[in-house]
């Protein structure tokens, strides 16, 4: 059964890959400059080391707390793998992010920025002076339900993470809402990501990853497409 499952992620992994060097190269773009970030959340371990066995290095996970449970022994097999937190954090689990994440996708707010540059500061103090690299979610649709700095404020915040909070801000992120084409959402994201002199832009998901190559795309965060469909959670 296991062998199954792993032949499966292994397959579908390398037919990403391929997708994306072919979208790439269509957009006369190397195939080296898009990061896939398979996105693991709600999967087991035992369904990631397959991934990990076929050579791939960078995941997502969008809960601090699940994370903290599955990746501490898969890094203890795999210690150069790459983290990172594409969900929404909380002020209360910033320390615990920075212990376990490598890129944080998802700063959005001013309060964040300050307890993360608190947090980050802190952990200087001890020595440890690998700091994340993190981007700004932005959200691209204005949708009220959903996390990110509106389009319109996000020159600003960037320039107010670096300059009051000292923050390197390395690029941006989106999540397009799920009713529109994501073509307009992906074109935005990449134009402010210029306007700001960011190199990282994080967009596309398993539906759309091939559109956001074409539009910019340095970072694709894809889920279903590699993991198969995720059952949903007992618990919101
Ligand atoms: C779940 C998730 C993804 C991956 O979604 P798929 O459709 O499974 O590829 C990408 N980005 C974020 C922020 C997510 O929460």
């Amino acid at each position: 059964m296991s062998v199954a499952i792993g032949t499966d992620v292994g397959e579908r992994l390398a037919g990403v890959t391929d997708k994306i060097a072919a979208a790439a190269k269509l957009a006369g773009r190397c195939a080296g400059s898009v990061t896939l970030v398979a996105v693991s959340k709600t999967f087991e371990p035992r369904a990631i080391r397959p991934a990990l066995e076929a050579g791939h290095r960078v995941f997502g996970e969008n809960r601090v707390q699940e994370a903290q449970g599955k990746w501490p022994e898969l890094r203890a097999d795999f210690p150069d793998l790459e983290l990172h937190l594409i969900g929404p954090l909380q002020s209360n689990k910033a320390k615990d992010a920075l212990e376990l994440f490598d890129v944080i996708e998802s700063v959005d707010r001013e309060k964040i920025a300050a307890t993360l540059a608190r947090e980050i500061g802190k952990r200087r103090e001890q020595g440890d002076a690998a700091a994340p690299r993190l981007l700004v979610q932005v959200n691209t649709g204005a949708e009220p339900q959903k996390a990110g700095v509106l389009p319109a404020e996000t020159a600003q915040f960037v320039a107010r993470c670096r300059d009051v909070h000292g923050l390197d801000i390395e690029g941006l992120m989106c999540i397009p809402p799920v009713d529109e084409p994501p073509g307009p959402h992906f074109a935005l994201l990449k134009t402010l990501a210029d306007e700001s002199g960011l190199a990282v832009v994080s967009m596309g998901m398993s539906a759309d990853y091939e559109d956001a190559v074409m539009l910019g795309a340095t970072h694709v965060r894809v889920g279903s497409a590699i993991f198969g469909p995720r059952t949903p959670r007992l618990a919101a």
